[in-house]
C-alpha cells in the first residue's frame, strides 16, 4: 500500500492540454473512483501514474517518493485494463506468472505467488485451462490475477468491467470490494457505470474536460452536487 499525489500535474498531446494542473492526494489503503464523460482524461490519468505517459508538468509521488523519473515497472503500481487481452497459448497459470518470470523470478517463487493470487480469485481449479476455456468474468479474474501476483502497493483499474454483462459486473463490483478489504492496497479505479463508483469508493473524483469537478464521499456527491453537472452525472437534479 501507498499514497499517491499529484502536484500541479499537466499532461499536453501536441497542443491540446488533456489534464490540467491538477492536484490530487489519495490516501494509503484508499479506494479512489475517477468518474466523467469519455475523454474527460480518466485513462490519461492512470497511464501518467503508471508510467506508461509521461508527464507534461508536476510531480507525481507515491509513497512519498517522487517517480516522475520512476520506470512504470518500478513504481509499484499495476494495472488492469477492460480489454484484458490474455496469451491465448498459455495456460491461466502462465498467464499469471509471465511478468514475473520476465524480470527473472525463480520458477518456485513463481509458483507459489500465482496459488496465492489464484486462491483469492477462486481460480484454483482453473489453472491449467486456457483462455478460450474460460468465461468473460473467469478471464477477467485472471486479468486481476497478473496484476496481484506482482504485489503491487498500487492497483489501478481502467473500467475492469465494462465488457461484461450486468449480472457479471454486480459479481465483479462485489469481489473488487472483497479484494480491496483484502488485500490493504490502496485503487485507483475509473468507471462510468454510477452503481460501481457509488458502491465501491471511499471517495468519488469527478473528471471534466482534464479538471477535478467535485469530490468527495458518494453520498456527499450524490446528495450535494455543487453544480448541474455534478447533479447530471451523480447526484439528484436540482
Ligand atoms: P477518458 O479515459 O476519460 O475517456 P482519455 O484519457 O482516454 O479519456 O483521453 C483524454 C483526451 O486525450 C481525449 O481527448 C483523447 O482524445 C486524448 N488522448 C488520449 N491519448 C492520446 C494520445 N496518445 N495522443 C493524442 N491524444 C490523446
Ligand atoms: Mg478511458
Amino acid at each position: 500500500m501507498a499514497s499517491v499525489e499529484l502536484e500541479q500535474v499537466s499532461k499536453s498531446f501536441g497542443k491540446t492540454e488533456v489534464i490540467k494542473d491538477m492536484s490530487l492526494a489519495i490516501k494509503e489503503r484508499e479506494l479512489v473512483v475517477f468518474v466523467g464523460p469519455s475523454g474527460c482524461g480518466k485513462s490519461t490519468l492512470l497511464r501518467l501514474i503508471a508510467g506508461l505517459e509521461e508527464m507534461s508538468a508536476g510531480t507525481l509521488r507515491i509513497g512519498g517518493k517522487v517517480m516522475n523519473q520512476t520506470p512504470a515497472a518500478d513504481r509499484g503500481v499495476a494495472m488492469v485494463f477492460q480489454s484484458y487481452a490474455l496469451y491465448p497459448h498459455m495456460t491461466v497459470a502462465e498467464n499469471m506468472g509471465f511478468a514475473l518470470k520476465m524480470i527473472g523470478t525463480p520458477k518456485a517463487e513463481i509458483d507459489r505467488k500465482v496459488a496465492e493470487a489464484a486462491e483469492i480469485l477462486d481460480l484454483g481449479d482453473l489453472l491449467q485451462r486456457k483462455p478460450r476455456q474460460l468465461s468473460g468474468g473467469q478471464r477477467q479474474r485472471v486479468a486481476i490475477g497478473r496484476a496481484i501476483v506482482r504485489k503491487p502497493d498500487v492497483f489501478l483499474f481502467d473500467e475492469p468491467l465494462s465488457n461484461l454483462d450486468a449480472e457479471l459486473r454486480a459479481r465483479m463490483r462485489v469481489e473488487i470490494a472483497r479484494l480491496h478489504k483484502e488485500l490493504k492496497t490502496t485503487m485507483i479505479y475509473v468507471t462510468h457505470d454510477q452503481v460501481e463508483a457509488m458502491t465501491l469508493a471511499d471517495r468519488i473524483v469527478l473528471l471534466n474536460k482534464g479538471r477535478i469537478e467535485q469530490q468527495g464521499a458518494p453520498l456527499d456527491l450524490y446528495e450535494a452536487p455543487a453544480n448541474r453537472f455534478v447533479a447530471g452525472f451523480l447526484g439528484q437534479p436540482r
